[in-house]
């Protein structure tokens, strides 16, 4: 059988490797750490630095077809092994969704609309920008930032000092604060043929910048906003030749949908497609990155919730495993630290 690498370790990587065993895949997992919930689960494990070219290569050298599910991988590493082995998704997809300003960019000259934004770099950058976009904002580090960690929040414009401070003085976006009424996700699959499919895309609920909850579907009151924001992220999929699955987080506010950022992966707010979807968002990445005809995304039941399951509460474990609606997974992660994502359950409504 085909062995498939996945580059990162962590629980979309689990995930991934149970998708691809389904399929008969082998999978070999590629990480820094020295055990993760990805290893756990493969064939095969290597060790190693996400720098070194040297054994990425080695690594490329042993699967079939490589994928990742991190996105904050040197580019360059990777650019060296798409000459060599089956990539998917591209780097360059990878290279803008890991860059802030990249990525606003990108959605605006496929003509998406992101809240008010402009690079800081500096102090000076950052009260000229606030003159121009005006507060409640928001400064974000163009790099490395995930569940709301590199951000800083300004209510007014004498909040700026300990914005940058807050940063420690990264390069940065400042955005406007969006008076938004919902959050929702774009979550798409697209083969190598260009042939794109969606799923439902769920509502989200985030609890200090971490996602809580999503629920699909989103509501009709969201489906003109969806509609819309649906159409931008095939613009994006098919502009990068992409191949896999695509996520796309946006803002529903009175003016449509704002563009928040990019994923070129499996998402978190995919994660009720396991049970909620004829296809999960993992089975269909498998089957896009190994040239397999793509899968159904209907929902299996009217309405389908997932909740992350964040830090220790293994208490709550034998109430959910007691409920016939619910289902739960956990990631492995062993001890439970305050913001940790240990697992998610989801939920389907009759
Ligand atoms: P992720 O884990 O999704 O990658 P992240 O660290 O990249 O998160 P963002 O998605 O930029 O962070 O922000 C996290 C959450 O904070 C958003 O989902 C939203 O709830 C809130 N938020 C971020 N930017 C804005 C904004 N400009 N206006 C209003 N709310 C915002
Ligand atoms: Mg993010
Ligand atoms: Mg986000």
């Amino acid at each position: 059988g085909s062995i498939i690498g996945i580059i990162g370790g962590g629980q979309l990587g689990r995930m991934l490797a149970m998708a691809a065993a389904q399929l008969g895949y082998k999978v070999h997992i590629y990480a820094p750490e020295a055990d993760s919930p990805a290893a756990e689960v493969s064939a095969f494990f290597t060790r190693g630095a996400y720098e070194d070219e040297a054994a990425l290569a080695r690594f490329a050298a042993s699967v079939d077809v490589v994928t990742y599910e991190f996105e904050n991988i040197p580019v360059a590493p990777l650019a060296a092994l798409a000459a060599r082995a089956r990539l998917h998704p591209s780097p360059r997809a990878l290279e803008i969704a890991q860059d802030r300003l990249a990525e606003k960019e990108f959605a605006v000259s496929l003509g998406g609309r992101p809240a008010p934004f402009a690079a800081v770099d500096s102090l000076e950058d950052l009260k000229a920008a606030l003159d121009r976009i005006g507060t409640p904002a928001v400064l974000k580090t163009r790099r490395m930032g995930y569940d709301g960690k590199g951000q800083a929040r300004l209510r007014t414009p004498a909040d700026a000092e300990d914005a940058i401070e807050a940063l420690g003085g990264a390069p940065a976006v400042l955005e406007r604060f969006v008076a938004f009424h919902a959050e929702f996700s774009i979550l798409l699959c697209r083969a190598a043929s260009g042939e794109t499919i969606l799923w439902d895309a769920p509502r989200n609920t985030h609890i200090g910048g971490i996602l809580d909850r999503s629920e699909a579907p989103a509501g009709i009151d969201l489906a003109p906003a969806i509609a819309e924001a649906a159409d931008l992220a095939i613009k994006v999929a098919d502009a990068l030749d992409y191949v896999g699955v695509l996520t796309l987080e946006f803002f529903a506010s009175a003016d449509g949908p704002v563009f928040n950022e990019m994923a070129p992966r499996v998402h978190n707010s995919g994660h009720w497609t396991i049970e909620g979807a004829a296809t999960s968002q993992f089975e269909n990445h498998i089957r896009a990155i190994c040239g397999l005809p793509l899968g159904a995304t209907t929902l299996t039941a009217p309405k389908v919730e997932m909740t992350n399951l964040i830090g220790a509460d293994a208490d709550t474990w034998p109430d959910i495993l007691s409920d016939p609606a619910a289902h739960l997974h956990l990631y492995g992660k062993g001890e439970g630290r305050a913001g940790r994502k240990m697992g998610h359950v989801t939920r389907l409504f009759r």
